[in-house]
C-alpha cells in the first residue's frame, strides 16, 4: 500500500479500512507521509466525508498518536468545554477558572486560531511569558496544583492534531464535520475526562452556517463521546455577530478579565454562565441551573476565579500581574475609528467579515508559519439592534502596519448593514443536544 493509493481511493469516493486509517495517521505523525500528501488526503475527506467506521478509526488513531493522560490521581471531577470555533469567542478563558473555583478540575487542551476564528492558545500567549506547550508531566502537575491547566497539542499530546490542525488552516479544509469532530474529540478524549460540554457555533462566523449542519456536528461529536463512554452535552449557540466586543488576542484577554471582575458584556456573560452551568451539573457539583449560576456568580464576586486565572498564568510561565493590570498586555501603536457612512439600525454585524478583518490586521494566520501580532484587534462598538448616527464609530481598530490596516478596512466596509427599522435579534442559545 502507498499513500498515493489511499489518496486516490478517497478522492474517488472509496473507503479506507481502519488499518489504513491508522497507518496513514501514524505515518503522517512521524513525517513519513508528507504535508503535501496529507493536504491532498484531507481535501478528499473534505469533499467526500468519512463514514462511521472510517471516522471511528480516524479519531482513535489521532487520540493514540501521542500519550493519553491518566488523571486518576486527581480526586476532583474532571470536566472540560470546547467550542467549534467563533469570532470573539474567548469564553474558555473566563469560564475555566470560574468552574475550577466551584470545585471542578479543568484539564483544558485548546487550539490555535483556525481560518477566520480566533484560538484560545493564541489569545493566552499574548500574556507575556505564557506558554501553552506543556509536556504531559507539566500538564498534570499544573492541573493538580491549580485545578486548571490550559495547554495545547504538542509533540507528545495528540501530535496528529497539532500537525493536521495547522495543515487544515492553510488548505481550506476546516469546515468539514469529520475533520472538526475528530480534531476536537481526539484532544478531549486524551484528557481523561468525566464529562465534556461543547459549544457548537452556528451562523455566518461559524464553520457551520446552517443549524441543521450544526446539529449534525453536535450529534457526531456526541456519538464519538458515547463510543468512549464520555458524557457530552452540546449547546448550539449563535455566531452571526462576534461574541462580546473584542476580536483579536490581547484585547480578548482584557475582555475575559472583565468577565471575571463582573464587568463583561451581557452576551459573553450569558454564554459563559450557560456553559459553566452545564459543566457544574455534569460534574455533579450543582443540582440544577439556579444552583450552578449561584455558584458561578460567587466564584466571580469572591475574586476566587480571578485568583485561579492568575495562578494558572503564573504556573504556565506568564506574568500574573496582567490579571489585575491588563495595561501590561501588548498594545498596538495606532488606534483608528471606523465610522458609519449613514444613520440606521444595525441589522447585521458580520462575524465572518470581522474575523477576516482581524486576521488581515495580523491577529490570525494566513499561512501556517505566520506569526501572530497579539496587540492588534477590533473593538466592535455597534452590534445588531443598536442605532448609529452618520459618522458614529462602528468599531475601533488597533493596528501596527498600514498595509494590513488597509486590507482590514476593505473587509470591514461590508461588515455592517444599516436599515431604517431594527431587525428582531437572534436568540443566543439555539438548542441543545445531549448524550
Ligand atoms: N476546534 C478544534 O479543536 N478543532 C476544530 O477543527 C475546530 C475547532
Amino acid at each position: 500500500m502507498t499513500v498515493v493509493d489511499l489518496i486516490e481511493r478517497k478522492r474517488d469516493g472509496g473507503r479506507l479500512t481502519p488499518g489504513e486509517v491508522s497507518w496513514l495517521i501514524r505515518h503522517f505523525t512521524d513525517g513519513t507521509v508528507t504535508d503535501y500528501q496529507m493536504s491532498a488526503m484531507i481535501m478528499a475527506v473534505f469533499l467526500n466525508g468519512l463514514d462511521d467506521t472510517e471516522l471511528a478509526a480516524w479519531v482513535d488513531a489521532m487520540l493514540h498518536s501521542g500519550e493519553v493522560l491518566d488523571l486518576s490521581a486527581i480526586p476532583l471531577p474532571k470536566v472540560d468545554k470546547h467550542s467549534t470555533g467563533g469570532v470573539g469567542d474567548k469564553v474558555s478563558i473566563p469560564l475555566a477558572p470560574m468552574v475550577t473555583a466551584c470545585g471542578v478540575a479543568v484539564p483544558m487542551m485548546s487550539g490555535r486560531g483556525l481560518g477566520h476564528t480566533g484560538g484560545t492558545l493564541d489569545k493566552l500567549e499574548s500574556i507575556p511569558g505564557f506558554t501553552s506547550r506543556l509536556d504531559p508531566q507539566t500538564f498534570t502537575r499544573v492541573l493538580s496544583e491549580t485545578g486548571l491547566v490550559m495547554g495545547g497539542q504538542s509533540e507528545t499530546l495528540v501530535p496528529a492534531d497539532r500537525k493536521l490542525y495547522a495543515l487544515r488552516d492553510a488548505t481550506g479544509t476546516v469546515p468539514s464535520i469529520p475533520l472538526i469532530a475528530s480534531s476536537i474529540m481526539s484532544k478531549k478524549l486524551a484528557e481523561d475526562l468525566d464529562g465534556l460540554v461543547l459549544d457548537v457555533k452556528v451562523g455566518r462566523g461559524a464553520f457551520m452556517k446552517d443549524p441543521d449542519d450544526a446539529k449534525h456536528l453536535a450529534e457526531t461529536l456526541i456519538g464519538i463521546g458515547r463510543a468512549y463512554e464520555l458524557p457530552v452535552v452540546a449547546l448550539l449557540t449563535q455566531m452571526s455577530q462576534p461574541l462580546g466586543r473584542e476580536v483579536g488576542n490581547a484585547n480578548e484577554i482584557e475582555e475575559s478579565i472583565a468577565v471575571l471582575t463582573g464587568q463583561g458584556p451581557d452576551d459573553l456573560v450569558q454564554i459563559t454562565l450557560a456553559l459553566g452551568s452545564e459543566m457544574l451539573i455534569l460534574a455533579g457539583v450543582a443540582q440544577d441551573y439556579d444552583d450552578a449560576e449561584r455558584r458561578l456568580h460567587q466564584a466571580v464576586t469572591s475574586g476566587a476565579a480571578l485568583d485561579i486565572l492568575a495562578s494558572v498564568v503564573e504556573a504556565q510561565g506568564g506574568d500574573p500581574r496582567v490579571v489585575k493590570d491588563p495595561a501590561l498586555l501588548p498594545k498596538a501603536e495606532h488606534v483608528e475609528e471606523f465610522r458609519a457612512t449613514r444613520p440606521g439600525y444595525v441589522t447585521r454585524c458580520d462575524a465572518l467579515d470581522i474575523g477576516v478583518a482581524a486576521m488581515r490586521l495580523g491577529g490570525g494566520r494566513e499561512r501556517k508559519e505566520d506569526l501572530i501580532d497579539p496587540a492588534v484587534g477590533i473593538t466592535v462598538l455597534a452590534k445588531e439592534g443598536d442605532h448609529v448616527d452618520e459618522g458614529q464609530p462602528l468599531a475601533r481598530i488597533a493596528w501596527n502596519d498600514e498595509g494590513r490596516l488597509a486590507a482590514a478596512k476593505t473587509v470591514l466596509k461590508r461588515a455592517w448593514h444599516l436599515a431604517a427599522i431594527p431587525a428582531t435579534p437572534n436568540p443566543l442559545i439555539l438548542g441543545e443536544v445531549r448524550s
